[in-house]
């Protein structure tokens, strides 16, 4: 597993991320969510291997990564525009880690397969990148990470620069596609629909600090302070009456000193959790 202590990284002037403790457990999928300039870049970085730390130490299955470069680390990176090669096709994309290993042109085609159909782009082989949308895109660069058989994936905004209609399957997806193969991944999102869609947990994140890390579900129904509610994006709150009367129009039981929150779900409709 993947273990943050104390994690600091300090440009010139800015701390952009401070004192971060953090664990991502095996086959687990851990949002960082946090506005922008809150520091999750840095702190994927870091992760990565691409940004030193000022203090503080990750590592993996408890052996510290300080002295281990990037492309030692046996992590994948994943980013928003997917960084296809545009001249290659699909399949040589996604075989590209391994042809470089030297594995057997019938085996790199097999498993090239195989994460083709993983990602639901099975007979996209031919196609060249160009030809695809952007939701193919980033599915052929998911299937390019996977294909590395990271320990863990690395993922920056991995559906932002998707239209929202793509977005919200492209996350049910994403996440099934994770959850199928086992991965273990850290991804970094400011949006909280991405976040909740994909991951298993969440940490917010703010001015280079985490302020509340827990299951999904757990820390949707109790952000640790009215800044973290207002970023989850809780329009609307109904407590008393108001409250009571919501539950009988669901058809649920009466429960006193409940409040009721809504917000926008992925779906489109409304969503409400208690
Ligand atoms: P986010 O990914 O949440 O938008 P970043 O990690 O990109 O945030 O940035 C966090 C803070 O660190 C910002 O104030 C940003 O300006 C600063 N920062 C990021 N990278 C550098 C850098 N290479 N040099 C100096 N400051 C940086």
């Amino acid at each position: 597993m993947l273990e943050l202590t104390g994690v600091t990284v300090a440009f010139d002037r800015t701390v952009a991320v401070e004192s971060v403790d953090l664990t991502v457990a095996d086959g687990a999928v851990l949002a960082v969510l946090g506005p922008s300039g809150c520091g999750k870049s840095t702190l994927l970085r870091a992760v990565a291997g691409l940004e030193s730390l000022t203090s503080g130490s990750i590592a993996w299955d408890g052996a510290d990564l300080g002295g281990t470069p990037t492309h030692r680390r046996g992590f994948a990176l994943m980013f928003q525009d997917g960084q296809l090669f545009d001249h290659l096709t699909v399949a040589r994309n996604v075989g590209y880690a391994q042809r470089l290993r030297g594995l057997p042109r019938s085996e790199v085609r097999a498993e090239v397969d195989d994460l083709l159909t993983l990602v639901g782009l099975a007979g996209f082989g031919d196609r060249l990148p160009r030809t695809l949308s952007g939701g193919e895109r980033q599915r052929v660069a998911l299937a390019r990470s996977l294909a590395a058989k990271p320990r863990l994936l690395l993922l920056d905004e991995p559906l932002s620069a998707l239209d929202a209609e793509l977005r919200v399957r492209l996350a049910a997806d994403l996440r099934q596609i994770l959850t199928a193969s086992g991965t273990t991944a850290l991804m970094v999102t400011h949006d909280q629909d991405e976040a909740f869609a994909v991951a298993d947990r969440v940490a917010l994140m703010r001015s280079g600090r985490l302020v509340q890390e827990g299951a999904v579900a757990e820390v949707w129904a109790h952000p640790v302070d009215e800044e973290a509610r207002e970023f989850l994006g809780a329009r609307r709150r109904f407590t008393g009456e108001e409250a009571a009367r919501i539950l009988a129009a669901a058809g649920l039981p009466p429960e006193s000193g409940v409040s009721i929150v809504v917000r926008p779900s992925m779906d489109g409709g409304l969503g409400t959790k208690p």
